[in-house]
C-alpha cells in the first residue's frame, strides 16, 4: 500500500494541532464568559444588597415597619436593575414582594443555603442574593435577584456561533495548510522529476540548484555530488570493463592463433609437445589475469573478505625475502633487507599482506637491470609499521608516477607486457593496504630506481630481538 504523501501528512498535522487548540480556545472563552457574567451579577446583586441595607437602617431607628415597606417600595420603583426584591421579618411574614418573584412564588432560603445561589423556579432561572440583616435586634430576611435567562439566551449565542465559526476556521485553515504544503513542496516535486529523468545514459545530467539558501539548495547540491560520485564510479566500472574484455582478448587470440596454426599441418609428437606447452604457459598467465581481475571487482563490491589475525610483520617478511632472494638470484641482482629488530604485531590477512610485498619485490626485480640493488627494510614509526621495498632500477617518470597505482596502467607498455605484467599489481597491492587501514606510496627517479613505502598500523610490539638479512646474490 503505496503510504500518505507528505503533503497529506503535514495536513494531517496541522489539523491535529489546529483542532485541539481551536476546541481548547472555545472551551476558555465559554467558560470565561461564563465567569466573567456571574462575578458582574453578583457584583451588582452585592450592591442592591448594600442599597437596601443602608435603606432600611435610615429608616427603621425612627419610623414604623409601615415605612419601611413605603421607602422599599419607593426604592424598588427607582432602582432600574429591577423589582426582584423581596423583605421578610423574622416570622417570616412578608414585608415586600415584588411581583415576578411572588408569580414565580420564590421561597425563603433555608438557613442551610448558601447567601448566593443560583435557582430555578417555575421556568424562570433566578441568582439569588440572601441577606440578613439585624436592627435594633429585629431580624429581617433581604433577597434580590437577577433573572438569568437574557445572559443565558447570550451565550447560548455565543456557543452557537462556536459552533459554526470553529469548523468552519478549521476547514479554511485546513484548506489553507494543504495549499501551503502544496506551494512549499511543489519544488520537491521538480527536484524528484529531474532526478528521476537522469540514468545510465545521461548521468553528467546535474539538478538545476535553486539560490534559496535553504533545505531545498542543500538537497540539490547534495544530490549533485551523489550523482558526481556515481558517475565517478559508474565510469571507473565501465573503463574496468573495457579494459579487462580487452586484456582477455589479446592472450586469447595469440593462444587461438597459435592453436589453429598448430592444427593446419600433421606434426610431430616434440612439436605438439611444444605448442602444448606454449598453450599452458599462456593460459596460466590469462587465468592469472582473470583471478585478478576477480579480486578487484570483489574489492570493489565489498565483497572481498579478509581473514584477519594477529600477524608477526618480521615472520611475513622473512618469507618473501625468501623468494625474492630466489627471484634476485635468477636475474643476478643483489637482494638486502634490514628488517625492524623490534617484534611488530599486526592485525591482518597473513596471504593478503604477503602479496602486497611480493608484487613490490616482483616489480622491483622486474623494472632492475642485472647487476642492480633490490632491498627491504621495515621501521616502526609511532602505532606504524612503515615497509620499504627500494631498486637502483629504471625508476618512473614524474608523469607517470601519480597514475601506477591506477588498474591496468603501465609506465612502460612494451617493457611491462614483455615482463608478463598486467598493470594490475600496484592496484592490487593499493587495494590491500587500504583494506588494512593502511597506505602505499612511491617516490622514483627515471634512471635512478624507486622506492615503494608501505605504512601498516601496529596492533602491539614485542621486544623479541628478530633481526633478519635475507642473502646476497
Ligand atoms: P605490472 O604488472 O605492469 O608491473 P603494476 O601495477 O605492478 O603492473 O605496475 C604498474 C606500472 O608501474 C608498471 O607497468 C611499471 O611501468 C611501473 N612500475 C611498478 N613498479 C616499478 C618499479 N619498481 N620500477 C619502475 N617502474 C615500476
Amino acid at each position: 500500500m503505496r503510504p500518505f504523501s507528505l503533503r497529506l501528512r503535514l495536513t494531517a498535522w496541522y489539523f491535529g494541532i489546529l483542532a485541539p487548540s481551536l476546541l481548547a480556545i472555545s472551551v476558555i472563552a465559554v467558560y470565561g464568559m461564563n465567569r466573567s457574567i456571574n462575578s458582574a451579577v453578583d457584583h451588582a446583586l452585592d450592591e442592591r444588597a448594600t442599597a437596601v441595607r443602608a435603606l432600611m437602617r435610615r429608616t427603621l431607628p425612627t419610623g414604623s415597619i409601615q415605612d419601611l415597606v413605603d421607602e422599599i417600595k419607593e426604592h424598588s420603583q427607582l432602582d432600574a436593575t429591577g423589582d426582584l426584591m423581596q423583605v421578610a421579618d423574622a416570622r417570616a411574614r412578608w414585608l415586600y414582594r415584588s411581583r415576578l418573584l411572588a408569580d414565580h412564588d420564590v421561597p425563603l432560603p433555608a438557613a442551610t443555603q448558601p447567601a448566593v445561589r443560583t435557582e430555578r423556579f417555575n421556568g424562570l432561572t433566578l441568582r439569588i442574593r440572601n441577606e440578613r440583616i439585624s436592627i435594633d435586634g429585629t431580624e429581617f430576611s433581604v433577597q434580590v435577584a437577577t433573572p438569568l435567562h437574557e445572559f443565558r439566551e447570550a451565550i447560548e449565542r455565543f456557543q452557537w456561533l462556536l459552533y459554526v465559526v470553529v469548523p468552519a476556521l478549521l476547514l479554511c485553515a485546513t484548506a489553507g495548510g494543504y495549499f501551503m504544503s502544496r506551494r512549499a513542496l511543489s519544488p520537491v516535486e521538480k527536484v524528484i522529476d529531474a532526478a528521476e529523468s537522469i540514468g545510465a545514459k545521461n548521468l553528467s545530467s546535474r539538478l538545476v540548484v535553486p539560490s534559496t539558501g535553504d533545505e531545498l539548495q542543500r538537497l540539490s547540491e547534495t544530490l549533485n555530488k551523489m550523482l558526481t560520485r556515481i558517475e565517478g564510479a559508474f565510469t571507473t566500472v565501465s573503463q574496468f570493463t573495457a579494459d579487462a574484455s580487452h586484456e582477455l582478448r589479446t592472450p586469447l587470440a595469440i593462444l587461438r592463433t597459435r592453436a589453429e596454426l598448430a592444427l593446419r599441418r600433421a606434426r610431430s609428437a616434440d612439436e605438439y609437445r611444444e605448442v602444448l606447452e606454449q598453450l599452458l604457459n599462456g593460459l596460466e598467465r590469462t587465468s592469472d589475469l582473470v583471478d585478478r581481475l576477480m579480486l578487484l571487482a570483489r574489492s570493489d563490491s565489498g565483497a572481498q573478505s579478509l581473514h584477519r589475525s594477529e600477524l608477526d610483520l618480521n615472520v611475513i617478511l622473512r618469507r618473501v625475502c625468501e623468494q625474492g632472494v630466489t627471484l634476485a638470484a635468477a636475474k643476478n641482482l643483489n637482494f638486502k633487507a634490514e628488517l625492524e629488530p623490534h617484534g611488530i604485531l599486526l592485525e591482518g590477512d597473513q596471504d593478503f599482506l604477503e602479496r602486497l610485498f611480493l608484487i613490490l619485490i616482483d616489480n622491483a626485480i622486474k623494472y632492475t637491470p642485472a647487476c642492480g640493488d633490490v632491498a627491504i627494510s621495515s621501521r616502526l614509526v609511532g602505532s606504524m609499521a612503515t615497509i620499504a621495498v627500494r631498486d637502483s632500477g629504471i625508476g618512473i617518470g614524474a608523469s607517470d608516477l601519480p597514475n601506477v597505482f591506477e588498474r591496468f596502467y603501465r609506465a612502460d607498455k612494451a617493457r611491462s607486457r614483455e615482463s608478463g605484467g598486467s598493470g594490475l599489481g600496484l592496484a592490487i597491492g593499493r587495494w590491500i593496504a587500504e583494506a588494512h587501514d593502511g597506505a602505499i606510496s612511491v617516490e622514483s627517479m627515471p634512471g635512478e630506481g624507486a622506492t615503494f613505502s608501505v605504512s601498516l598500523p601496529v596492533s602491539r610490539v614485542t621486544s623479541s630481538r628478530f633481526r633478519h638479512v635475507a642473502g646476497r646474490t
